[in-house]
């Protein structure tokens, strides 16, 4: 297990659990949520106290040895969103190349008595008549669930037009989606 320090709380954790910064060649701080780009790099607790005490007490600068363009909290939040939005999405076309994934109202319906059916994804903008069956045969059959993202987006990250309603049927891929759908709300302080 790679330990990193949250620069925030001064606590240990896997790294794969923290967000990554580095620092680009002008001395920006930049999210590198995927753990990719090269150089130094300074983590923090995907918890927004920990970003705001990262920044309040100079923790960045601290860890990168040099003084650094920080943004503000609610910009650099708004980049860790961001950075999560993108990551979810990619992993919903993933799945789709996978052939992981159904849509369409009738299909997802039929899909959600299966016991193949992992996670069900409404889109926000979801017709609500529609989006409310569905999400009652979800809790019918107790497939996890979440309203995230318009209908457009949707579509788009599963290649196609705009898509209401997806139902993930891989436990694996389901799971990764669930544990950062679930960093996206703590973030963006829905729970
Ligand atoms: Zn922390």
């Amino acid at each position: 297990m790679a330990e990193r320090t949250c620069t925030g709380c001064r606590s240990g954790y896997d790294k794969t659990e923290l967000i990554r910064y580095v620092c680009d060649p002008s001395g920006r701080l930049l999210v590198d949520y995927r753990h990719k780009l090269p150089g130094r790099g300074a983590y923090t607790c995907i918890d927004l106290d920990c970003i705001a005490s990262a920044i309040a007490r100079g923790g960045f600068s601290r860890s990168f040895k040099q003084s650094i363009a920080i943004p503000e909290a609610d910009a650099l939040i708004q980049e860790v969103i961001g950075n999560l939005r993108s990551r979810i999405l990619n992993l919903i076309g993933m799945s789709r190349k996978a052939g992981a994934i159904v849509s369409g109202s009738n299909s997802v319906l039929q899909e959600l008595v299966k016991p193949t059916a992992a996670l069900l994804i409404v889109a926000t903008d979801a017709a609500p008549g529609t989006a409310e069956k569905i999400l009652n045969r979800a809790r019918g059959a107790d497939v996890p669930f979440f309203k995230l993202f318009d209908k457009q987006t949707l579509g788009s990250a599963v290649g196609r037009d705009e898509r209401s309603h997806l139902v993930l049927t891989n436990k694996k891929f389901a799971g990764n989606l669930i544990l950062e759908i679930n960093r996206l709300k703590k973030v963006a302080g829905e729970n």
